[in-house]
């Protein structure tokens, strides 16, 4: 067994778990009406059966003020209990364990009910919370009561409380937010009694034999938050109160420092959960950024934690567990980081996916059967589309060939992987070629799909994934050898300068600043020790909320280059970006002196530069590199070349170049597979 401490059992004195691999909380949307628990109540049962021992819902509200959206989740009532009775019997069947996370928003809830410790209004809130009376607060323990209370009788084997992340418990706890003056506020003391009191009457409520996780904030990351001195003592209270085991919280929602991103290094505040640890003899679960068996294996081994907890992970590949379990963890589809399908879907109203699993979240809905007859499948493009597309109809049982002239499979993920923060796209292409290999696929590397091959392989079907080409922009002087293309730069072949300006401000644009801006750290405890320097994390624990205000942004730009980020449209350069993650991008580029230009037009480039007009007239931008990441054509020439009795399917960038991005990419490919 290559991960024994991942897979050994861990007795909770109330349950056995089967091994140590929790898929944390993460809300994908299917928790919010109740017609959607039967998809809910598959999601989840897919996990169960791909090894997981213990899975923890997305947050529920214990009564309507502590939504997190209008009509989200809730479990106050008896009405609501047999729904949830579906998601447990179903996960049970499947031996895994089950608890539901009990989440109050407080002043994070988008919708007008919402309540908090004092009226203060969240910087990411449009509005204003109700101060919770003293009858408010005894209303509110009551109701976290019951809701665990129906809990248990929905057959969930506990509840998860959660306390981090800025939601109402930690709001309490913070001086940040808890100004009062009565007993609920002021003292440390009172700051943790509604917690406190929240988990003693839950405990009493339920009895002993139920799970109670505690989500404690380790690590605030927002200015006037908490030092881990009095982290440590809210541990020992809640502790005494009736907690069987704490998990690891990081960040507040408003805080701006990544805590999930691709940028966040593998196990990048495992050292959180460590000084958790240190603080309390139950167990305790790590979180953020741990996607992989082996990183998961080290934290147990060196005693960092004694459960790991992995939520995106295992939207991404359900059977991540019994994978690495068997030895086939070549086999595992690797979260990316990328939030692109999951949180910056539900932070925009939409249900969660993932970008490399489109059925993540959709297990009733796209369906991979085995296909009724096999068919010759020919596919032109190895880029994510096509990739999706090959392995999906190889899966079912179809013959596949796929035609890539590159020498490697990838498209643009071979660009995306040379950005620093986006190692994990290396990921997907190892589980690419892992799964090609094991499924036959007939690989053509080096190989133009022409007419003549296509007619000449006797396809039942023919999918055109042929994928991009970098727009050519009609700048004069485009021709100039200073002028670059990014595929060139990202991939090594062409060298920037040391003053350099990139044409053209989208996801491609901030990758090529990025890239030109960073070094990758030589090692993993590097990479997290860069980090914390960059973002001011202050790893003692000892400023509030453990952010050093004043050694924060040290510019990160490690190679001095003079960089000028620009785009015509006059709204904010990478407003495209990822709701959750594109604030962390500009922040970053910012602070290591990359200039960002809007609405401005391009002149000409000569051997003095890029002349651009901006708002304030013509100017020279003194460069001796510039780089068009000016966005993307599609490739459908072979459709020129075919004759009109060859039906051809388009995926991907050869559908539509415009928003082109690898999510759609996925779906299309992986949803044409299902129905060949
Ligand atoms: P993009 O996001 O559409 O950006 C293209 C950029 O080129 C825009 O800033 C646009 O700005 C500029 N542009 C367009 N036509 C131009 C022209 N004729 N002359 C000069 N500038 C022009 O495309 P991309 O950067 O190539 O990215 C491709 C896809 O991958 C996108 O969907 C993107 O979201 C995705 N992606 C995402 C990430 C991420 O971090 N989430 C990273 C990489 C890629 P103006 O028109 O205002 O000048
Ligand atoms: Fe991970 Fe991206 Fe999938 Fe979210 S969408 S689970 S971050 S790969």
């Amino acid at each position: 067994m290559k991960y024994p401490h991942l897979f050994a059992p861990l007795d909770l004195g109330v349950v056995r778990l089967r091994n140590r691999i929790v898929m944390g909380s993460m809300h994908t949307g299917l928790e919010d009406r109740a017609r959607d628990f039967p998809k809910l109540a598959a999601y989840f049962a897919e996990r169960a059966r791909g090894g997981v021992g213990l899975i923890i819902t997305g947050g529920i509200a214990p009564n309507a003020a502590g939504w997190i959206g209008p009509f989200a989740g809730k479990l106050s009532s008896r009405r609501e209990v047999a729904r949830h009775r579906r998601v447990t019997e179903a996960v049970h069947a499947e031996g895994a364990h089950i608890c539901m996370q009990i989440l109050h928003a407080g002043r994070y809830g988008y919708h007008p009910l919402i309540v908090a410790p004092s009226a203060l209004k969240a910087p990411i809130n449009h509005f204003t919370p109700r101060e919770l009376s003293r009858r408010g607060i005894e209303r509110h323990i009551a109701d976290f009561a019951r809701c665990a209370a129906l809990a248990r009788e929905a057959g969930y084997d506990g509840v998860e409380i959660m306390g981090s992340e800025g939601y109402l418990l930690n709001q309490f706890v913070s001086p940040r937010t808890n100004r009062r003056e009565d007993e609920w506020g002021g003292s440390q003391e009172n700051r943790n009694r509604f917690p406190v009191e929240i988990v003693r009457r839950v405990r009493e409520t339920v009895g002993p034999d139920f799970i109670i996780v505690y989500r404690i904030s380790g690590l605030d990351l927002v200015s006037g938050g908490n030092v881990f001195e009095e982290t440590a003592g809210l541990l020992r209270q809640l502790e005494h109160a009736g907690v069987t085991l704490f998990d690891t919280g990081i960040g507040w929602h408003e805080a701006r420092v990544p805590t999930i991103a691709g940028m966040v290094p593998r196990a990048g505040f495992s050292w959180v959960t460590a000084r958790i640890k240190s603080a309390t003899r139950l167990p305790v679960i790590a979180t953020n950024r741990i996607n992989d068996p082996a990183v998961a294996e080290r934290l147990l081994r060196e005693g960092t934690a004694d459960l790991v907890s992995m939520a995106r992970p295992l939207l991404a590949d359900a059977e991540f567990a019994s994978k690495a379990a068997s030895g086939r963890e070549d086999e595992i589809n690797t979260c990316i980081a990328c939030n692109q399908a999951c949180l910056d879907r539900i932070f925009s109203g939409k249900r969660a996916t993932c970008l490399v699993n489109p059925r993540a979240a959709r297990e009733t809905e796209l369906i991979v059967h085995t296909a009724p007859a096999r068919k010759r499948i020919g596919i032109v493009g190895a880029g994510p589309a096509g990739l999706a597309c090959a392995i999906t109809a190889a899966e079912r049982g179809h013959a596949v060939t796929v035609f890539e002239e590159e020498q490697e499979i990838g498209g643009q993920f071979r660009y995306a992987r040379e950005v620093p923060g986006k190692d994990e796209f290396r990921e997907t292409l190892r589980y690419f070629a892992t799964r090609l290999e094991k499924l036959g696929v007939d690989v053509r590397l080096r190989t133009r799909a022409t007419a003549e091959a296509i007619l000449d392989g006797g396809f039942d079907e023919v999918v055109l994934a042929a994928g991009v080409r970098p727009r050519v922009p009609e700048i004069p002087g485009i021709e100039h050898p200073k002028v670059l293309w990014y595929p060139d730069v990202l991939c090594g072949r062409r060298q920037a300068g040391e003053r350099v300006a990139i044409v053209g401000a989208g996801g491609i644009g901030f990758d090529v600043a990025t890239y030109l801006t960073v070094s990758r750290p030589p090692d993993e405890t590097a990479a997290v020790h860069e980090f914390c320097a960059e973002w001011g994390i202050d790893t003692q624990l000892r400023a509030p909320g453990g952010l050093l205000e004043s050694a924060r942004r040290t510019p990160g730009n490690t190679t001095r280059r003079k960089i000028y980020l620009l785009q015509r449209k006059v709204s904010r350069p990478g407003a495209s970006l990822g709701r959750t993650t594109g604030w962390a991008h500009r922040m970053a580029l910012q602070a290591r002196g990359v200039e960002m230009r809007s609405g401005i037009s391009y002149q000409r480039i000569d051997d003095s530069g890029l002349h651009i007009r901006g708002p304030h007239g013509p100017e020279l931008l003194d460069v001796d590199t510039v780089i068009i990441c000016a966005g993307q054509e599609s490739r459908t020439e072979l459709l020129r070349d075919l004759p009109s009795t060859v039906r051809v399917r388009l995926i991907g960038g050869a559908l539509l170049a415009a928003e082109l991005d690898a999510e759609r990419a996925i779906r299309e490919g992986t949803e044409l597979a299902a129905q060949l």
